[in-house]
């Protein structure tokens, strides 16, 4: 039974926008899957603010590939991309995070599913809203919308900056 993968992708050295389509396609590729891809939305820096604002999108895409190989999976595009060690939260030419699997709860070492932070994060619920306005969060019990209407983050977003339907 294939699964429901979910990612956020995000970007803020660089060719911002360049990077997130070369990790899309990437993604593609090494999922042999097409993913459906969010609006793009720029946004400033979340942690560590004394760096440039990022652009983030969310993808998502079906695959029957178990978790941990589809972490290593996008752990290798960073780094074939050319993404080196940095700080916690600090500037990246691409960070790509699994946000679900399905509606899978798993806590390792190396993973934590749903992403620890998504339903405190605008820049990760907007995109995410685009794709699966209604997906469930299987530890809140709430649909995107619903946690979007309930974030203290008030983190301006800026608009759409591509529409790539
Ligand atoms: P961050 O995205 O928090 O800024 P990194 O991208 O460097 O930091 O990821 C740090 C570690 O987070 C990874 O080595 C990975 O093992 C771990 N991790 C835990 N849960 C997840 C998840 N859901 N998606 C991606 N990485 C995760
Ligand atoms: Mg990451």
């Amino acid at each position: 039974m294939k699964k429901k993968l979910v990612l956020s992708l995000g970007s803020n050295l660089g060719n911002r926008y360049a990077y997130l389509l070369r990790a899309i396609h990437k993604i593609e590729k090494y999922f042999n899957s097409k993913p459906v891809v969010a609006h793009f939305y720029e946004t400033p820096p979340w942690g560590n603010e004394n760096q440039s604002r990022f652009i983030n999108t969310a993808i998502y895409l079906h695959t029957d590939i178990t978790i941990d190989q589809c972490l290593k999976k996008v752990q290798a595009i960073e780094k074939e991309m050319g993404r080196l060690k940095t700080e916690k939260w600090g500037p990246r030419i691409i960070d790509i995070d699994i946000l679900f699997y399905e509606y899978d709860v798993l806590e390792t070492d190396i993973i934590t599913v749903p992403h620890q932070h998504l339903h405190q994060r605008a820049f990760v619920l907007k995109p995410l809203q685009d794709i699966l306005p209604n997906f469930i969060h299987p530890l809140k019990n709430k649909a995107i919308i619903q946690l979007i209407d309930d974030i203290d983050d008030n983190t301006l977003l800026f608009s759409k900056t591509i529409d790539n339907e």
